[in-house]
C-alpha cells in the first residue's frame, strides 16, 4: 500500500517559510510589473482569488497567471531559506517510523525538488520516503488527477491513502482516483475520508 503526503502544513508546520516564500512573489511581482509592494500583494490575492474561481489553488498558477515562467517560479522558491523556516509537527517522525517498516511513503508537494528535500533533510525525514515528487520534476501543478495516476502506476498500487492540509489541492484529486483521503486540519471538511488533528492518529486510520 502507498501513502502519499504533502509537505507544507502537513508534515512541517510552514508558516514562517510561507509567508516569506510569499513576500519573495510579491517583491518579485512588484520588479517584473513595476509597481509598489502594497500593490504586488493586492493584485496576486485577486489573481489567487480569480483562479479559485476556475478550480486552481496553487500559487504556481497564480504566479504563471502574472506572467511568470515555471523555471522563474521555481527560482525564486528556491532562493527562500528552509532553516529556521520549518518545525516538524509533534509526532510526525514517530508515525513516519512505523508507517515506513509497512508501507511505501512518498510525497507530493507544489514546492521544486531542491527546497522540498531541503525541509525533508533539515527536519531528517527524507529517508522515510521512497519518491518525492515536484513540480518540476514532474510537471504538475496540484490539484492534479494526472500526477496522482502516475504515482500509483509508478508503484504499480492501486490502493492507499493521501494525506495533506487542503482539500482542493490534495484530496479532491486523490478521491477521484481511488484513495483514501485524510485531511490534517482542524477545520470541518464532511468531504474528507477521515479528519485528523494529532499526526498519531495516522497509525489508527492506514490499516
Ligand atoms: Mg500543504
Amino acid at each position: 500500500m502507498l501513502i502519499i503526503f504533502d509537505v507544507d502544513d502537513t508534515l512541517v508546520d510552514s508558516k514562517k517559510l510561507i509567508k516569506a516564500r510569499e513576500d519573495a512573489h510579491i517583491t518579485n511581482i512588484a520588479i517584473y510589473h513595476n509597481i509598489n509592494n502594497n500593490e504586488a500583494a493586492q493584485l496576486l490575492n485577486k489573481t489567487k482569488l480569480e483562479n479559485k474561481l476556475l478550480g486552481k489553488f496553487s500559487t504556481l498558477d497564480a504566479m504563471l497567471k502574472l506572467g511568470f515562467t515555471r523555471d522563474e517560479y521555481n527560482a525564486i522558491m528556491n532562493g527562500v531559506p528552509i532553516d529556521g523556516n520549518v518545525v516538524l509537527f509533534d509526532g510526525v517522525q514517530e508515525t513516519l517510523e512505523q508507517l515506513a517498516k509497512r508501507y511505501t511513503l512518498v510525497t507530493l508537494s507544489s514546492t521544486p525538488s531542491a527546497p522540498s528535500r531541503k525541509t525533508l533533510e533539515y527536519t531528517n525525514i527524507i529517508n522515510y520516503f521512497k519518491a518525492l515528487y515536484c513540480p518540476d520534476t514532474h510537471n504538475f501543478t496540484k490539484p492534479s488527477l494526472e500526477i496522482y495516476r502516475k504515482i500509483l502506476a509508478d508503484f504499480r498500487i492501486s490502493t492507499g491513502y493521501s494525506i495533506g492540509d487542503s482539500f482542493e489541492k490534495d484530496l479532491a484529486p486523490a478521491k477521484e482516483v481511488g484513495l483514501t483521503t485524510v485531511l490534517f486540519s482542524k477545520k470541518q471538511e464532511p468531504r474528507a475520508d477521515y479528519l485528523i488533528s494529532h499526526f498519531s492518529e495516522l497509525i489508527r486510520i492506514c490499516q
